[in-house]
């Protein structure tokens, strides 16, 4: 395999971890995928440097053959580090050292990065966004997260943290946001919030009878309230105008900061593009300065549940990639 550019991503979600050997072209060639252990650090750590071993062995690759290793994981951390601050999706594991530890027992170098700006260089490499050098990158599912690549390079910031675009205050002192502030765009327009909208609504007796009926033998998620709304639910429909309003105003605000070339949107909440996605681009478009609207489009991610994966080897074979 030598001459070959080979490098390892890590996805190390909440939930589960999915690793990848991949080539330059993007070309998966071996993988891992298992459950993300919650029995504290060692554990965590042991499950991360096996991942990367078994993914190398199912593409038979040994530690020569790759460049490098890129883990992306949720915030906060301090990504020159490496080191996992607090990851909420896992409790016990306060200050994770992922770089030193997989450095020292896989002997490849290893960086760690922010799992948005992982997915925001996944598709800009490899997805939607492939030589659109200005690309914003916006995920929707239970949170509202996001990445900008400017002039092809990851903005990061002065303190590695730029980007957090789904705590972008677009209606401060309204919804309260999991972060502890108020009006965020994750807090308007998440999975999670439209559930906590509608649970609202029926805790408080103000729902109509189609989304009481919805609540009642299952837990009111995103998925019941888009149904309901589609079903003509005027409770359900009312929290989604919302919604759609404020992912409006989100992408707005995206092409005036940034004007990009293309705006890429993923997460769980595209499956709803024509309810709560399309129609909000339009508005962004309409109402924004008209040269940011003019030149940029605003498109479905490709990479689905890969992104992380592949924006982590993106990064692994090509670091420069950050700014
Ligand atoms: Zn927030």
């Amino acid at each position: 395999m030598s001459g070959e550019r080979i490098a390892v991503g890590v996805d190390l979600g909440g939930t589960k971890i999915l690793t990848i050997a991949m080539d330059a072209e993007g070309k998966v060639l071996g993988r891992s995928l298992h459950p993300t252990p919650h029995e504290g650090e060692d554990v965590a750590l042991h499950a991360l440097a096996t991942s990367v071993e078994e993914a190398m062995r199912s593409a038979g690759l040994t530690q020569g053959d790759v460049a490098g290793v890129a883990v992306g994981a949720p915030g906060p951390m301090d990504p020159d580090a490496g080191v996992l601050l607090e990851p909420p999706n896992l409790p016990g594991c306060q200050n994770l050292p992922i770089r030193s530890y997989l450095q020292e027992r896989l002997k490849m170098d290893v960086r760690v990065e922010n799992d948005a700006n992982v997915a925001a260089i996944g598709e800009y490499r490899f997805g939607a966004g492939r030589g659109v050098a200005d690309m914003v990158y916006v995920t929707v599912s239970t949170g509202i997260g996001g990445g900008v690549m400017v002039a092809g390079r990851l903005m990061r910031g002065a303190g590695r943290t730029a980007g957090e675009i789904g705590h972008m205050v677009l209606a401060h002192g309204q919804e309260i946001c999991p972060c502890g502030r108020s009006g965020c765009w994750e807090a308007i327009c998440s999975g999670t919030a439209i559930a906590h909208r509608a649970q609202e609504a029926v805790a408080a007796g103000r729902a109509s009878p189609g989304l009481v009926q919805a609540a009642s033998g299952q837990s009111l998620a995103a998925p019941v309230v888009l149904q309901a709304a589609a079903e003509g639910d005027p409770t359900a429909q009312a929290i989604l105008a919302r919604v759609v309003e404020y992912n409006g105003v989100g992408l707005m605000n995206l092409l005036h900061l940034f004007s990009p070339g293309m705006i890429v949107i993923g997460g769980g909440l595209t499956h709803a593009w024509d309810t709560l996605i399309a129609p909000a681009a339009d508005w962004a478009k309409r109402n924004a300065f008209q040269r940011p609207a003019a030149v940029c489009r605003i498109v479905r991610a490709e990479l689905g549940d890969m992104v992380g994966a592949v924006g982590a080897a993106a990064l692994a074979l090509d670091p420069d990639t950050l700014l």
